[in-house]
């Protein structure tokens, strides 16, 4: 299903809203309408109060594209592409090609955009000041109006460029502890130290909010699970560097047919011992789904002479081509929940093999064993 929605492109980039995005139009306005600081709890013209409350959601989401913005722009004068900018619940996500391992581009595309948030954030602050002073003066409740929600503003971003850079994975300020480290030791130490230096922080926060807040405990739950999947993806990405589908596939290939019972596929399972096999329409010989020893676990004894391999077998197959990266095929592998992936051949189309979940983490575990 598609949950976003375009809204409009900036320098090529589409920007895109998340459906989440819809409850912060109702929820944002609710809690600034509520709140005397950073809101506007002191208005006391209800219409104004949310017509305020509204205008800052909209310019806070607009400060956090402005961010991502920050990032896309830097990122792509090192030739990254990025392919959009989506507004969600939390804040924003500029998806990105992956970033090269160079520490230097790294370190630069991070602070980006806790810049612009800084930038954005000293500029409001200042145009607040001046418009406080001429509000103060003149008594006018338009222009008090105004500068409050400047300060808004200001406050925002500055929040914006703080918690950004919290030295913790998933936040900017985890990238930029990894590039630091990057430009003095290999990239996988560099993003083991990261991670090592973001769970630490992850787990004090999480101590600190026991006492303090609710939000401040989910926010550490947030950083610590953040810090562990980039570990394993770097992990993944770099022992897995110039290795190919093909170098880790399954060749040969054992097939079954629609129509045979389970008995008879058990019988096959038991005598090849793969762990996956491509099914093919006993007619047509064409490849209609695969299966695995999983799929045939739930049937129960006495029904494997009358259940079919088409009854069980997973219809929805995904394939990549044999000269694919290793770490592409994990990546489908990962994104679609699935045990296996056909493998073809990028020129004729033809099934040369398989790849299976446990075929790429044991080379993980294998080729990760000699860097650690
Ligand atoms: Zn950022």
């Amino acid at each position: 299903m598609n949950t976003s929605i375009q809204i409009g492109k900036v320098m090529g980039i589409p920007i895109k809203i998340h459906i989440s995005f819809l409850l912060v139009l109702i929820l944002f306005p609710v809690i600034f309408s509520r709140e005397p600081t950073t809101g506007f709890a002191n208005v006391e013209q209800d219409p104004l109060r949310y017509a305020l409350s509204l205008i800052l959601t909209l310019l806070l989401f607009l400060c956090v594209a402005l961010h991502e913005l920050g990032h896309s722009w830097v990122a792509r004068r090192y030739g990254i592409t990025i392919k959009s900018i989506t507004l969600i619940i939390f804040g924003g996500i500029a998806a990105m090609d992956e970033v090269p391992r160079n520490p230097d581009a790294e370190l630069r595309i991070s602070l980006a955009g806790p810049g612009v948030s800084l930038v954005i954030g000293v500029f409001c602050a200042i145009v607040y000041l001046i418009l406080h002073n001429i509000a103060q003066a003149s008594q006018t409740s338009v222009i008090s109006d105004v500068s409050h929600l400047l300060w808004s503003l200001a406050t925002i971003n500055i929040m914006l460029f703080g918690f950004n850079l919290i030295p913790a994975f998933p936040m900017d300020g985890g990238r930029v502890v990894r590039a630091w480290y990057a430009q003095r030791m290999p990239y996988l130490r560099a993003t083991r130290k990261a991670v090592h230096l973001g769970k630490m922080i992850a787990i004090l926060m999480g101590v600190f909010g026991l006492f303090a807040s609710i939000w401040l405990l989910f926010i550490a739950f947030f950083i610590y699970i953040g810090a562990s999947e980039e570990e394993k993806f770097t992990e993944a990405s770099v022992t897995l560097e110039g290795v190919k589908v093909n170098d880790l596939m399954t060749r040969d290939v054992a097939y079954v047919t629609d129509d045979m019972t389970i008995l008879e596929l058990l019988q096959v399972m038991f005598g090849k011992k793969h762990r996956a096999y491509p099914v093919i329409d006993h007619f047509t010989r064409e490849v209609v789904g695969m299966v695995a020893f999983a799929d045939v676990q739930s049937v129960p004894m006495d029904k494997h002479n009358s259940v079919l391999v088409r009854d069980v077998m997973t219809t929805d197959i995904k394939s990549i081509f044999d000269d694919a990266d290793a770490v592409d095929a994990l990546k489908m592998i990962s994104i679609h929940r699935i045990g296996h992936l056909l493998v073809k051949n990028r020129i004729t189309g033809a099934v040369t093999g398989i790849i299976s979940r446990t075929d790429l983490t044991r080379s993980i575990e294998v080729l990760g064993y000699s860097e650690r």
